[in-house]
């Protein structure tokens, strides 16, 4: 299938893009009977739907979570997780009037979805009701009064349901079940704050005598057991082994060629590789013409319009009215009009998709023939998830992962060993976290006083200190039966924050509001002049105006990007842990990072060629963090072949890839990390890298990094010396996010560096 996809299409004669290809067999599922504790009702309900047996790990988990075990159910795609919360959750309603059930779901579409798939098993009395944002006011309180089953998101129990408890006081009373689907979205920062948001509902319901059981399903993840567990602050079982039933898969790594020099470049660049979504594009666009029914994943919104419009004009250039039979597909369409998208890929009647990940795809988009991945979704978990939108029962199919030009993406098809046969990464997040902690005991303050007890539910000691500071600062108030609230409205806390209200970023001439960016990202992205990119649509920044968080833009075509500069400084707070390894440290620790965009490059579109430098006039931001960072003595530098003048461009280039490998071993996205390089530091007084958690107060991704340094920093060195380039490029250790336009870099010797780092670490051990 393969040979026929890229048949045509032009890889220059010699050299593969295929850079390793790997089948996976196909697997028969297995089935077992009913557990006898299933209601008969329900077990009718099912056959009516043509469903005569649970898979072994619905069963598995179900009957865990019915006799009051908490559950985790972490497996592939497709593979049936709502049934193993149905089961005991439906039974239980059935068995008892009262009863009820609390579904949360990381976005509406997946909990709508969930709410239609309960209401066609047509079960008396369940009244399922989805309660979220736009639900209508008088629904609210049927919802509240009658539904036993309500599905909602994180969001609206943090800002709604859990505030106003006294009217949730019966509900909370007769919770059984507490589901929690797609729980590996809650990581990071938010997944810190979901983490007290479950146990302020734990605490709120166990205040109305409930006592639920939690049922939580994950995609394929590492050690989901204790993930769960962090996350609930219960002990979890988890269960993992997928025992329903998959077609072969074809998988390959595809690399897209290096793009002749162009003669005409006067000074010399480095060399590029043809785009990761022109490459998808043809690919679509032959699988198209073989009629192969395609899905292409592409990480931007922009991204997969570009796609689906590249592959149309391809189409329509081979046979006109082709182009009609792609699309493109993510989130912001109505929910009717993806639907309608779904049905006509299913029936055939569209043939290909060029889609953003797959948490915004309905749940129901399987069995498709090819799967086309533009780019490395971040994590394992999810490259498996969008993989195992592919292959029919019986049939053959293929997914196919197309590197961008970046370390990662160039390391890993390189290094299949790293994609296949390896455990999918474990869920980061850090509860600890003074930034997220404070703030959410002041929730769980202002919904019923904290008691001593209570604060062993939030993290012991660590809450023991944010409750002992926010009473010195006034936010709370001891009294004999605990700590209270003392502000009268609601403390303002916002789940999916990092730091600071979000900028608006609207039209100047319309007063149309486009969309919001994140403070954090706002001098980067939204400084005057700035080229901002909003769905596909080119605009330029008129002003950002940072005492009302507001970006008026107009909508321009220049024939230039811009690319902010920054400076950032970096002082150390103080060392959490250390490895000494003689001339070689390696720390993790708390430290303030110093930031400001100074001004910003314009580069010609196309050949990059600089057109100018401006000043710009923006405050430094300061940010509290957590980091990792390593030290080298100079002398350990000068005997691994690092002359001092090329010190700072060695240990740039080490940072830069050890930033962009770091998604590899926890899950976050490079855009969530920062770094800084030293020639010598004020701190440490050494030559020393730090990256840091880019969001206050940290994410766990730093401490993450120095939990698994040696595996981390190897790889970052594998990734650099395995690129075919010779000085430097974005494959390695060129960065797109570096505030100094990627100067100095030292390529060898950053290689140098980190094997100086690596044999000490391994010396010590
Ligand atoms: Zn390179
Ligand atoms: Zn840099």
């Amino acid at each position: 299938m393969l040979h026929r996809l890229r048949a045509g299409t032009a890889a220059p004669a010699g050299e593969s893009p295929v850079t390793h290809v790997r089948r996976e067999p196909a697997r028969p599922g297995r089935k077992t009977p009913w557990p006898g504790w299933v209601a008969p009702a329900l077990i009718s309900a099912y056959a009516d739907l043509g469903i005569t047996g649970p898979w072994e790990h619905q069963a598995a988990a179900a009957t865990l979570a019915h006799h009051k075990s908490h559950v985790v159910v972490a497996t592939g795609t497709a593979s049936g997780k709502s049934m193993a919360y149905q089961m005991p959750a439906l039974t239980k309603l059935l068995g008892d009037s009262r009863a009820t059930v609390l579904y949360l779901s990381p976005t509406k579409a997946l909990a709508a979805d969930q709410s239609r798939a309960l209401a066609r098993l047509g079960l008396d009395g369940v009244r399922p009701a989805t309660y979220d944002g736009d639900t209508p006011r008088e629904e609210r309180e049927w919802i509240r009064q009658h539904s036993r089953f309500v599905l909602t998101n994180p969001d609206m129990l943090h800002h709604a349901l859990l505030p106003g408890h006294a009217r949730w006081g019966t509900f909370l009373r007769r919770l059984e079940y507490v589901v929690i689907d797609e729980c590996h979205a809650y990581r990071g920062v938010f997944g810190s704050h979901v983490a007290h948001v479950l146990r302020r509902l734990r605490r709120l319901t166990a205040r109305y005598g409930g006592d639920p059981t939690f049922i939580l399903a994950s995609a394929t993840s590492g050690e989901p057991g204790d993930a769960a567990s962090r996350l609930t602050g219960l002990p979890v079982t988890p269960v993992t082994e997928d025992a329903s039933p998959r077609g072969a898969v074809t998988f390959v790594l595809w690399e897209p060629p290096l793009l002749p020099p162009s003669p005409d470049d006067e000074v010399e660049l480095p060399p590029v590789r043809r785009s990761a979504l022109r490459e998808t594009a043809d690919l679509l666009t032959d699988a198209v013409v073989a009629g192969v029914r395609t899905l292409a994943f592409v990480r931007s919104r922009r991204g997969a319009e570009v796609v689906a419009a590249m592959t149309r004009r391809g189409l329509d250039e081979a046979v006109p009215g082709l182009g009609d039979r792609v699309a493109a597909y993510r989130a912001g369409y109505l929910k009717e009009d993806r639907r309608a998208i779904e049905r006509a890929l299913l029936s055939g009647e569209l043939l290909a998709l060029a889609s953003t990940n797959a948490l915004e795809l309905g749940v129901d988009l399987v069995g498709l023939d090819a799967v086309l991945i533009c780019g490395y979704p971040g994590t394992r978990a999810s490259l498996w998830q969008q993989a195992g939108r592919a292959g029919r029962a019986g049939g053959e199919a293929l997914a196919v992962l197309v590197a961008r030009d970046d370390p990662l993406d160039t390391y890993l098809v390189h290094h299949p060993e790293a994609l296949f046969g390896r455990p999918v990464e474990a869920t980061v997040m850090d509860p600890a976290n003074p930034y997220v902690l404070g703030p959410q005991l002041c929730c769980a303050a202002s919904e019923a006083p904290l008691t001593e007890p209570d604060l062993e539910l939030f993290g012991g000691e660590p809450a023991r200190e944010a409750v002992a500071a926010l009473t010195a600062s006034g936010a709370l108030r001891r009294r004999p039966s605990g700590w209270y609230w003392t502000h009268r409205g609601r403390p303002a806390v916002d789940l999916r924050g990092t730091g600071g209200a979000p900028v608006s970023v609207v039209e100047s001439a319309t007063g149309r509001l486009l969309g919001t960016v994140d403070q954090g990202s706002s001098h980067v992205m939204l400084h005057a002049g700035a080229v901002y990119l909003h769905q596909g649509v080119s605009h330029v920044v008129d002003d950002l105006d940072l005492d009302d968080a507001v970006a008026l833009v107009h909508a321009a075509e220049p024939d230039w990007s811009t690319h902010a500069r920054d400076v950032t400084d970096l002082s150390v707070v103080s060392v959490r842990e250390r490895v000494d390894a003689g001339p070689v440290g390696l720390f993790l620790g708390e430290v303030d990072v110093t930031n400001q965009v100074v001004s910003y490059q314009r580069r010609r579109i196309g050949s990059g060629e600089v057109i100018d430098t401006r000043p710009l006039d923006l405050p430094p931001r300061e940010l509290r963090t957590v980091a990792v960072w390593f030290t080298v003595s100079p002398r350990l530098l000068a005997a691994s072949g690092v002359q001092p003048p090329d010190v700072p461009g060695a240990l740039h280039a080490a940072e830069h890839a050890a930033i962009g490998l770091l998604p590899l071993m926890a899950t976050c996205d490079r855009w969530d990390i920062g770094g800084l390089s030293t020639a010598n530091h004020q701190d440490t007084e050494a030559p020393t890298v730090f990256v840091y958690d880019g969001h206050p107060g940290g994410a766990g991704f730093a401490e993450r990094a120095y939990a698994t340094a040696s595996a981390w920093l190897s790889a970052t060195r594998e990734a650099i010396a395995s690129c075919g380039c010779e000085t430097g490029c974005p494959s390695c250790v060129q960065s797109p996010k570096c505030g100094n336009g990627n100067n100095p870099l030292d390529r060898n010797g950053a290689i140098a560096v980190l094997d100086a780092v690596l044999s000490a670490l391994a010396d010590r051990n």
